[in-house]
């Protein structure tokens, strides 16, 4: 069951005019993304932490592809929900708004997220690791094997963060710069425990946002919260974008 949102705070967030939204797996797995861990067929024998990993793909470049094409070909079948839907016009709806993601599937963009800054990269992206060009998914699912780069003959790798790699530095940066200045800062469907990702809401808060989280479960950042909505994003950011539109509108008539 989801609760109502508080009407107090819908009114503060009608009127915010910094708003940053944090997304991270859960707001996928509502869109029926799996976490591809312990999960389907051969890939039962491994972990993510053994093939999403650049010692991994220089010992085996084929294995580690065909892992990816697998994922990849699921990605591209699954479509945004109703809370993809809602954060895609929340960019509309204020004068400074990002989306900072965790999430690789690229579904905020096919959704109609513009300013989105992805901190773990962009499955449905690829690029040469020699040259540093890059390639559409639609070419690289063509190639029989390990796609090689047309210009140079390097090796094509998808354009995620592995593990033991560190973020994309300018969308670290942006996403730090977002947090620090946002006045509302919404941390939704993560479970708040992979850093450095995970101290964006802490900056938040510490600049002075008033910290929201939207999550099925309680998490360990649930205590810092100033607010804490229990529920499924897929219904809770349709509700909180109702709750905008129609505080706005009664205002712009004058009944408030
Ligand atoms: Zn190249």
């Amino acid at each position: 069951m989801t609760a109502p949102v508080p009407e107090e705070f819908l009114r503060r967030f009608a009127r915010a005019e910094r708003v940053v939204a944090f997304t991270g797996a859960g707001v996928s797995a509502e869109s029926g993304v799996p976490t591809f861990r312990g999960a389907e067929g051969i890939w039962k024998k491994f972990k993510p932490e053994e093939l999403a990993t650049m010692s991994a793909f220089l010992r085996s470049p084929e294995l580690v592809w065909e892992w990816y094409s697998h994922r990849k070909r699921i990605i591209a079948e699954i479509e945004p929900n109703p809370g993809h839907h809602a954060l895609a016009r929340f960019e509309h709806l204020f004068p400074h708004f990002a989306l900072i993601t965790q999430n690789i599937d690229n579904l905020h963009r096919r959704s109609g997220s513009r300013t989105v800054y992805e901190l773990h990269g962009n499955i449905e992206r690829n690029y040469c690791v020699k040259c540093g060009a890059p390639f559409s998914n639609a070419v690289v699912l063509r190639a029989s094997g390990v796609p090689r780069c047309d210009r140079c003959g390097g090796t094509v790798r998808p354009d995620v963060v592995w593990f033991g790699e560190s973020l994309p530095e300018e969308q670290w940066d942006l996403s730090l710069r977002a947090a620090q200045s946002a006045e509302v800062f919404l941390s939704i469907g993560t479970s708040g425990v992979v850093y450095p990702a995970a101290s964006l809401p802490l900056q938040a808060k510490r600049s002075g946002a008033y910290l929201v989280e939207i999550n099925p479960e309680p998490t360990p950042l649930t205590d810092v919260a100033d607010l804490f909505l229990q529920g499924r994003s897929g219904e809770i950011l349709p509700a909180l974008l109702e709750g905008v539109e129609r505080i706005r509108s009664a205002e712009s008539r004058g009944m408030e």
